[in-house]
C-alpha cells in the first residue's frame, strides 16, 4: 500500500520534467515562392522572435508552394500560417483559416503595409507610356497565381478592358527571382515588365540598373508614400491560424507578433481588412469567385430572358410547324392514294368501255354467226328426229349428233373469245406468242369483215419468237387498228386490209396496213393523244390506249401513210430464248 503510494507520489514529480523533455512542436507553413532556403531565411527573425515568446514550444517552419501549402491547411499538419494575400483570401474561403496579423509598415506605427504592383517597359518605348498602351503588346510576369507579380496588374488591365491573355501578343511566365522579369524589359524580350513595386527602386539602388532607363506605366506614388506605381495598393501579407488551433494559443502568437520589433524590415499589426483582395478575385472571377465564371441556369435565365423567351417560342412554332407539315403530308398522301385509286378505276372503266365499243359493231356481226351453227344444229337435230322416228339410217344420226356437238362447240368459242374479251380484268403480262392474240383479233373481226365487204389478208410468221405481254390487251390493240382500217376504207371500192408479223433477234414486230385514204397531216400529228378523231362517233381513245398498252410492254407504236392507205407498225421486246 505504502510501496503504491510512494510510485504514485515519484510519477507525478516526473512529469513535468518529461513533458518539459518533449516541447510541443509548433508548425508554421510559410508560402515559399523563391525556395525553401531563402523562405526559412526571411522568415527567420519572426520565428525566432515568437520561438522566445513561447519557449514550451518547439516553432518549426514548413516552407511550402502554393499547392503544398494549402494541401497542408487541409490535412491541418501546420497551426499557422504565412502567405500572401491572393493566396490568404483563398484559404480563408476554401479552408477558414482566420488572420491574426498583418504586416505592417513600421513597428511604430498600426499601418498596415502595401502590396502594389508597376508595369515596366524601356524609357525608350514613347509608344508605350500607359496600361491602355498594352495592347498588343509582349509581357513579362513572374507567374499566373503570383499576387504582386501579375495578379494586381491583371485586374487593372481587366478594368480598361485588356485581357492579358487574349489582347496582348503573349504573357511570358519567367519564375522568380522577379529580377527575371526586369531583365527580359531590358533586353527588349518582353514589352512590358510586371513586377511589385519598388523593385525598380530597390535594384536602382543596389546599383543593378539605372532608373532612368525605364518608366513605371500610369506611374504615380500612393498618397502615403512610398514607390512608383501603376495599380492601386492591397494589404500585405497576413499571419493566420488553422481553425484547428486554439484560440489561446492564437492569442499568445498574435501578442508577440504585436510586439514584435522590426527586423530585416518585417513589423506585425493587427489584422487589416482584406475585402480590396476580394474584390480583386470577384473582378477577375479567379480563386473563390471562379464560379462567377460559370454562370447558374437561373442567372443566365434572368439575363437572358427575352432571348429565351424567343427561343422557346420559336422552338413551339417550329413544333406546331412540323406536326402541321406531318398532318398536312399525311392528308395529301391519303388524298393522292385515293385520287391514284380513282385514276386507276378511271383508266379500267375507260380500257373497258373501249373493249365494249369495239365490240359494239361486232355484237351483231358476231350475233349473226352464232346463228350460223345454230341453224346448222337445228337442221341435223330435225335430221336426226326424221331417222329416228323412221328407225332407219342409224349412222345418219350418230353423223348428225356429230355435227351438232360440233356446231355446239363452235358457237361455244365464239361466246368465249367475245367473253374473254369484254370481261373486266386486270392485265397480267404472259410470255406468249404474238401470233396467238392477233389470230384471235382476226377471229372476232371476220364477223365485221365479212359484213362489211373487206377482205383481210394475214401473213404471219413462223418461229416468231415469244414476247412477254398481257393477251387481252394485244388482242385489243390488233383488234382496234383492224377497226380503224375498216372505218377508213367504207365508202370505197378497194377495201383490203393486210396484217403481218415478222420479228428479229431484238424485236418481234406487227403492222396492219389498208387500202384507204391515209392519215392527213393533222391526224398525223395528234393521232395517238385522248379523244382525237374525225369520226361522229368515235371515242378517240383508241390509238392513245392502244399506245400505252405497248410502251406499257417496252414496245412501240407508230402510224405511216402512203398514196395506197395507211399502215399502223408496233413492235415488242423479243425474250431471249433463256428467259422464256
Ligand atoms: P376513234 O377510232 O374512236 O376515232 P382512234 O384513236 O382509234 O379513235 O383513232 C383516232 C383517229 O385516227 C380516227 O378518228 C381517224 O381519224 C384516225 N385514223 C386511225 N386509223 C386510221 C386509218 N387506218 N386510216 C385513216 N385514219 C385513221
Amino acid at each position: 500500500m505504502l510501496l503504491g503510494r510512494l510510485l504514485i507520489l515519484v510519477a507525478l514529480c516526473l512529469l513535468p520534467v518529461l513533458a518539459r523533455a518533449e516541447p510541443s512542436e509548433l508548425r508554421i507553413g510559410i508560402l515559399a515562392f523563391r525556395g525553401a532556403e531563402r523562405a526559412e531565411a526571411e522568415w527567420e527573425p519572426t520565428l525566432r522572435h515568437l520561438g522566445a515568446n513561447l519557449p514550451e514550444y518547439a516553432l518549426r517552419a514548413v516552407p511550402l508552394d502554393l499547392d503544398g501549402l494549402a494541401g497542408a491547411v487541409r490535412d491541418e499538419t501546420v497551426d499557422f500560417v504565412i502567405t500572401n494575400p491572393g493566396h490568404y483570401v483563398e484559404l480563408e474561403a476554401a479552408e477558414g483559416i482566420i488572420r491574426i496579423a498583418s504586416l505592417a509598415a513600421s513597428a511604430e506605427t498600426v499601418t498596415a503595409r502595401n502590396v502594389a504592383s508597376a508595369v515596366v517597359v524601356r524609357a525608350s518605348r514613347t509608344d508605350l507610356r500607359r496600361l491602355a498602351d498594352l495592347r498588343g503588346t509582349r509581357l513579362a510576369a513572374v507567374a499566373p497565381e503570383a499576387f504582386g507579380g501579375f495578379r494586381v496588374a491583371w485586374r487593372e488591365m481587366a478594368e480598361i478592358g485588356i485581357d492579358p491573355f487574349d489582347d496582348t501578343s503573349g504573357v511570358d511566365f519567367l519564375g522568380f527571382p522577379i529580377e527575371r522579369v526586369v531583365e527580359a524589359v531590358a533586353s527588349g524580350a518582353a514589352d512590358a515588365g510586371i513586377v511589385r513595386a519598388c523593385l525598380l527602386e530597390q535594384m536602382a539602388a543596389e546599383g543593378k540598373l539605372r532608373a532612368e532607363d525605364f518608366r513605371v506605366l500610369d506611374g504615380r506614388i500612393p498618397p502615403g508614400g512610398g514607390c512608383l506605381t501603376s495599380t492601386r495598393s492591397y494589404p500585405d501579407w497576413p499571419f493566420a491560424k488553422l481553425a484547428h488551433t486554439p484560440d489561446a494559443l492564437a492569442k499568445r502568437v498574435a501578442v508577440a507578433l504585436l510586439t514584435m520589433p522590426v527586423r530585416d524590415g518585417h513589423a506585425w499589426t493587427v489584422p487589416v481588412d482584406y475585402q480590396p483582395v476580394h474584390e480583386l478575385f470577384r473582378a477577375l472571377k479567379i480563386g473563390p469567385y471562379e464560379y462567377l465564371r460559370h454562370r447558374s441556369l437561373g442567372q443566365m435565365a434572368r439575363d437572358y430572358w427575352p432571348f429565351l423567351a424567343f427561343a422557346a417560342l420559336a422552338a413551339l412554332w417550329w413544333l406546331i410547324h412540323v406536326a402541321r407539315v406531318e398532318v398536312l403530308v399525311r392528308r395529301r398522301t391519303e388524298e393522292l392514294k385515293a385520287a391514284h385509286e380513282e385514276a386507276r378505276r378511271r383508266r379500267d372503266e375507260m380500257e373497258h368501255g373501249a373493249r365494249l365499243a369495239l365490240l359494239g359493231e361486232m355484237a351483231s356481226s358476231l350475233a349473226h354467226e352464232i346463228n350460223q351453227p345454230l341453224a346448222a344444229i337445228a337442221n341435223y337435230a330435225n335430221g336426226c328426229q326424221r331417222r329416228l322416228t323412221a328407225h332407219t339410217d342409224p349412222e345418219g344420226v350418230a353423223e348428225g349428233i356429230g355435227q351438232i356437238a360440233t356446231q355446239a362447240e363452235r358457237a361455244a368459242g365464239i361466246v368465249r373469245r367475245m367473253r374473254a374479251f369484254v370481261r373486266k380484268r386486270v392485265p397480267e403480262p404472259h410470255i406468249l406468242d404474238l401470233n396467238d392474240p392477233v389470230r384471235e383479233a382476226l377471229g372476232l373481226f371476220q364477223a365485221i369483215a365479212a359484213r362489211r365487204g373487206v377482205t383481210v389478208s394475214a401473213f404471219l410468221a413462223d418461229g416468231l419468237g415469244m414476247v412477254r405481254a398481257d393477251r387481252v390487251q394485244m388482242e385489243q390493240v390488233v383488234l382496234n387498228l383492224l377497226q380503224n382500217a375498216a372505218d377508213a376504207m367504207a365508202g370505197r371500192d378497194d377495201r383490203r386490209i393486210t396484217v403481218s408479223t415478222w420479228g428479229d433477234a431484238e424485236r418481234v414486230r406487227l403492222s396492219v396496213a389498208d387500202s384507204g385514204p391515209g392519215l392527213s397531216a393533222e391526224a398525223l400529228a395528234h393521232l395517238f393523244e385522248p379523244f382525237f378523231t374525225t369520226k361522229p362517233e368515235g371515242l378517240g381513245l383508241g390509238l392513245s390506249l392502244s399506245r400505252g398498252f405497248v410502251e406499257a410492254h417496252g414496245g412501240r407504236l407508230w402510224a405511216e401513210s402512203g398514196p395506197d392507205g395507211a399502215c399502223f407498225h408496233f413492235t415488242l421486246p423479243r425474250l431471249r430464248e433463256d428467259a422464256s
